[in-house]
């Protein structure tokens, strides 16, 4: 089933530089960038797009995460791919760098801990979001991009792959 997620390129990985070699990992496995920008986002779009997160995970976290996805801007992409939501989950490793799996984007480009972001009072350094699953996706695509924001165009890969 080909599908779209919602990818950003958290500010840590914009100011390392790790831009580029994030981005030749997807493109690597196949998948399609239809849409990308960079935003620095504010507060109040931050809430939206982590509108669960304090129901969840607590109010402290939402609010050491607002303070590290605001100190400069994200790379915002929306991709395409065959089961890309769960696709780029699996890719991108899990939530904590120090539990991620070598081989994930997460386990090779960083590795703290949740009990270090917390004694330091401030939100995980991980790298990159991705949407957690279909209904999600749909909702962060249309929250981040205009539908003239995407495009539809025919890759190499999908000679092959698709
Ligand atoms: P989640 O949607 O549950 O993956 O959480 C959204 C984001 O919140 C994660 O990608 C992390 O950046 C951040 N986060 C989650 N838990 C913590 C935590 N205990 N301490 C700091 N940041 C966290």
């Amino acid at each position: 089933m080909i599908e779209r997620t919602l990818v950003l390129l958290k500010p840590d990985a914009v100011q390392r530089g790790l831009m580029g070699r994030i981005l030749s990992r997807l493109e690597d496995v196949g998948f399609k960038v239809v849409g990308a920008k960079m935003v620095w986002m504010d507060e109040e779009f931050g809430k939206k797009h982590y509108f669960d997160v304090a129901e969840r995970r607590g109010e402290k976290v939402l609010k050491v995460l607002l303070e590290f996805m605001t100190v400069g801007p994200v790379m915002a992409m929306c991709i395409e791919g065959v089961n890309v939501v769960e696709n780029m989950r699996k890719i991108v490793g899990t939530t904590e760098p120090k539990s991620a799996q070598p081989g994930t984007i997460r386990g090779d480009f960083a590795h703290v801990s949740f009990a270090y972001a917390d004694g330091q009072n401030m939100g995980i350094k991980n790298l990159i979001h991705a949407s957690g699953n279909s209904e999600e996706a749909k909702f962060e695509i249309g929250l981040w991009f205009k539908p003239e924001e995407l495009h539809s165009y025919k890759t190499v890969h999908e000679l092959h792959l698709f």
